[in-house]
């Protein structure tokens, strides 16, 4: 199929369809229970990740090679989508590892993949993905973490910030300068393991979402590690970032895409429910196009995104187009779709004890992080079709 446009790629297929009936019965009885609770008390959803575990549904991406289940993009960002229908928190488990995996299966040598990728898909370690810095989010070719080589061994120095599931994950995928006067084709790519000596970790962001999902600081001082960690040649970290973003993008627009969806199903049976007026407020007109609009950009998001995963499955020219647009496009449609949900519920819509002010919150963080909407117009603008 490699190369081949055909427009059946954009759809999913008999087996993706049986993916997401399995994800969404999983994600219905294992994840949701939990997710205001885990929500509410800003912890790792541990029932989340041994229920995933569970079904080898943890790191879907990982290829058959090295264990994994070798599945496409497609089927990722189905697996993604319905586990964040019910907790955006508990999605970025199968998300994350694949963006701190990706640098190793995209540009590692063989045996850094047998090494990292293995324990990955079985489930023994989870992957970081370390970009960000404190003073380097949107350039983040301004980075100022070191790496400095000697002898055998690479010496890192410096802060990460920002990088989720830190302190769970056992490996990192960390990006840092090894040729300063080069910007960032003196970055190069290195996988750290959290055992390793001078790596320890911030406390964790409080913040307005994804609450479950841990956000810290990384510290490397002094990390000693051998020289065969880098990943692919030196100087070419920052672009094996950036190719891995043109993927990894997709999946946060199937976060957007699947909370969206959680928000919107749980309006619509809502508006059968309440009475105002003397009949169900999804009785009135001005009710039901609001949920038609809801279901009108959910369904242009969710075309844009299967589109832009084909892409990624193919490596299409307009891979690094599509996975912005998408990402940018779902996010939005995410944080619309989500407040008017809160809307079409008034007062009640806007307390915890309704899952779609979690959703709300959930979704604004799809808009910023893997590059803010700002950038993904700034990586479309430069890559128009
Ligand atoms: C919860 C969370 C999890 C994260 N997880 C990870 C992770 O696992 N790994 C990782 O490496 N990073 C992670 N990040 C970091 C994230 O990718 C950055 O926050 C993001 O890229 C923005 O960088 P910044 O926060 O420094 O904002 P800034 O770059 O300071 O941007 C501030 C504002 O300026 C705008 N802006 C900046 N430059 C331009 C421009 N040229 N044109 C127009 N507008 C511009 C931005 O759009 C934004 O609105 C995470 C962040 C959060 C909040």
């Amino acid at each position: 199929m490699a190369g081949n446009k055909d427009f059946d790629l954009y759809r999913p297929s008999e087996e993706h369809d049986e993916l997401r009936k399995v994800v969404r019965s999983l994600a219905e009885a294992k994840i949701a229970p939990f997710a205001a609770e885990v929500d509410e008390e800003g912890r790792f959803p541990q029932e989340a990740l041994d229920a995933l575990r569970a079904a080898d549904l943890h790191a879907v991406h990982v290829p058959e090679a090295f264990g994994g289940a070798g599945a496409d993009a497609l089927a990722t960002v189905i697996v993604i989508e319905e586990v964040a229908r019910v907790c955006a928190s508990s999605s970025l488990i199968p998300a994350v590892n694949k963006l701190g995996s990706l640098p190793v299966v995209l540009s590692g040598s063989e045996e850094l993949k047998k090494k990292y990728l293995s324990p990955l898909a079985k489930g023994d370690s989870m992957f970081s993905y370390c970009l960000s810095e404190p003073d380097a989010g949107s350039d983040a070719a301004g980075m100022k973490t070191r790496a400095v080589r000697d002898g055998d061994f690479w010496v890192l120095n410096g802060v990460k910030r920002w990088i989720t599931n830190a302190g769970v994950s056992d490996f990192y995928t960390v990006m840092a300068v090894t040729d300063p006067e080069k910007r960032s084709k003196g970055i190069s790519a290195f996988v750290v393991e959290k055992s390793d000596e001078g790596v320890s970790f911030g406390a964790p962001e409080k913040k307005l979402g994804i609450k479950g999902s841990p956000t810290r600081e990384v510290y490397l001082d002094n990390v000693r590690i051998p020289a065969d960690r880098m990943i692919g040649a030196e100087g070419t970290g920052f672009a094996t970032a950036m190719k891995t973003l043109d993927h990894t993008r997709i999946t946060i627009a199937a976060q957007a895409l699947g909370i969206a969806q959680g928000a919107l199903d749980y309006a619509k049976g809502y508006v059968q429910e309440r009475k105002q007026f003397g009949k169900p407020i999804g009785d009135f007109q001005g009710v039901q196009f609001m949920l038609a609009d809801m279901a009108m950009k959910l369904s242009a998001a969710r075309a844009l995104t299967y589109q832009a995963a084909a892409a990624s499955e193919r490596l299409d020219a307009d891979l690094t187009y599509l996975g912005a647009a998408a990402k940018c496009f779902a996010s939005d449609v995410a944080m619309e779709v989500t407040t008017d949900a809160v809307q079409l519920l008034g007062g009640y819509g806007y307390t915890r004890d309704y899952p779609v002010e979690r959703m709300m919150r959930d979704a604004k963080i799809t808009q910023i992080y893997e590059g803010t909407n700002q950038v993904q117009r700034i990586v479309m603008a430069r890559n128009l079709p």
